[in-house]
C-alpha cells in the first residue's frame, strides 16, 4: 500500500550530473566556473558569527535585493532571492500552474524541446500539463511558438537563454514579440547570462511594454557558488509580489544572503573570469572543429558537439574520458544522444580533455 500522491509514484526524479569524488578529477560535467569564488566572497565568509546565526535571517534578504537592484537598475521590489534559481522555477510552477490541468485545459506550463531537464521534473511534482513545443534542429524556436503555448492552454512558459543544452543565444527582439503575444507569464531562464553578449533585463524594467516576463538568475555558474545554493528573479513587482506569497519564509539563510550579497557587489572582479572562460570557449571549439567535430555556437561556459563518423560516438566518448577521470556529460534523450556536453574549465583541464579526445580508441 503506498500512500504517494499518483503523480509522484510516477514520477522519474532529476538527474544531477555526477560530483566524483577521486582527487584527481578533471570535471567538465554540470558547468560550474572553473576558477574559486573572489576573495571578498570568502572574507564574508569569514566574517561571519555565532550571533548572526543564533538569530532568523531577514526573510527577504532585503540587503542583497538592494544591492542587486542598483547593480541591475531596477527596484529592490523587483527582486526575489531564492534557494539556488531552483526555488525560483519551482515557486513559479506553484504559483501559475494549475495540478492536473489536462482536465481544465488551463494551467499548463509551455517548454521547448530539449531545455533544461530539471523544468519537466518540476512540473511533474506539481501534476502540471506540460506543454513542449520541439525546436529545430539548430535549436531555433517555432516563429509561433506563443499562439502554440496558448492554444493548449498555457499559463507559464520557460525559455532558457542562453540555451541549455545547445549554448545557442536567442536575441532580445525575439524574445519581446514571443512575451507579447503569450497569455501567461515568460520566465527566461539566464543561468548562462554571465557568458553571454547581452542578456534581458530591459524586458522587466518599467518601460519595458510589457508585464509578464520574470528572469531567473543564479550564482551557481558565474559566481563559482554552486554549492552556495542561491539565485534570484528579477520581474515586474507584482510578479515578485505573487511568489513571495508562496515562498518558505526563511528560504535564504544568513549565510547564503551574506555571501551572494559580497558576489554581486564583486561582479567586475568576477568578470575577469567569464572572460578566460569565454576565450578558452573559442579555442576549445576551434580545435574540437579541427578534431571534425560538429560544435554548436555557443554564449555559454560549455560546448555542445557531435562527434566526427569516423570517431567513437559520443556515449563512448563519455566512457572512455570517465574512465581517465575526465567527466563531461552524455544525455540519454534520444535527440540528445548523439552529443556531447562540455563545461569549459582551466586552460591546463581543457588541454588534458583535448589530448585525451585525441587518442580516443
Ligand atoms: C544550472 C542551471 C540552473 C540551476 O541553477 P541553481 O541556481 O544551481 O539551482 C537553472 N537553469 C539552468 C538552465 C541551469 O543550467
Amino acid at each position: 500500500m503506498s500512500y504517494e500522491r499518483d503523480n509522484i509514484r510516477r514520477l522519474s526524479a532529476y538527474t544531477p550530473g555526477e560530483q566524483p569524488k577521486a582527487a584527481d578529477i578533471i570535471k567538465l560535467n554540470t558547468n560550474e566556473n572553473p576558477y574559486p569564488p573572489v576573495k571578498s566572497i570568502m572574507d564574508a565568509l569569514s566574517s561571519i558569527q555565532g550571533e548572526h546565526l543564533r538569530k532568523y535571517p531577514p526573510a527577504t534578504a532585503i540587503e542583497f535585493r538592494e544591492a542587486t537592484a542598483k547593480v541591475h537598475s531596477v527596484q529592490p521590489d523587483q527582486v526575489i532571492a531564492t534557494n539556488g534559481s531552483d526555488e525560483l522555477l519551482r515557486l513559479a510552477i506553484t504559483c501559475y500552474c494549475e495540478p492536473n490541468s489536462d482536465s481544465k485545459k488551463k494551467g499548463a506550463l509551455g517548454l521547448t524541446d530539449p531545455t533544461y531537464s530539471l523544468y519537466n521534473v518540476l512540473a511533474d511534482i506539481h501534476d502540471a500539463l506540460i506543454v513542449s513545443i520541439d525546436l529545430d534542429d539548430q535549436y531555433q524556436m517555432p516563429t509561433d511558438l506563443a499562439e502554440q503555448w496558448n492554444r493548449a492552454g498555457c499559463t507559464l512558459a520557460m525559455i532558457v537563454n542562453p540555451h541549455a543544452p545547445s549554448g545557442r543565444v536567442y536575441e532580445i527582439d525575439q524574445l519581446k514579440m514571443i512575451a507579447t503575444a503569450f497569455n501567461g507569464i515568460l520566465i527566461i531562464d539566464e543561468a548562462y547570462a554571465d557568458f553571454a553578449d547581452f542578456n534581458a533585463l530591459d524586458l522587466v524594467r518599467e518601460n519595458s511594454g510589457l508585464n509578464n516576463v520574470l528572469i531567473s538568475r543564479t550564482f551557481s555558474k558565474g559566481y563559482s557558488l554552486a554549492g552556495l545554493r542561491f539565485g534570484y528573479g528579477i520581474a515586474p513587482a507584482s510578479i515578485i509580489d505573487t511568489l513571495n506569497k508562496a515562498k518558505d519564509s526563511y528560504n535564504t539563510d544568513f549565510i547564503s544572503q551574506k555571501l551572494a550579497t559580497a558576489a554581486i557587489l564583486a561582479h567586475d572582479d568576477v568578470a575577469k573570469t567569464w572572460d578566460l572562460v569565454k576565450s578558452e570557449r573559442s579555442r576549445v571549439e576551434n580545435k574540437l572543429i579541427g578534431m571534425g567535430y560538429h560544435v554548436f555556437p555557443s554564449q555559454t561556459n560549455f560546448l555542445l558537439a557531435i562527434p566526427p563518423k569516423d570517431a567513437p560516438q559520443a556515449e563512448a566518448i563519455y566512457r572512455q574520458l570517465a574512465e581517465q577521470h575526465i567527466y563531461i556529460r552524455h544525455f540519454s534523450m534520444a535527440n540528445m544522444r548523439d552529443k556531447i556536453r562540455i563545461s569549459i574549465g582551466t586552460p591546463e583541464q581543457n588541454d588534458t580533455l583535448l589530448q585525451a579526445m585525441k587518442e580516443l580508441k
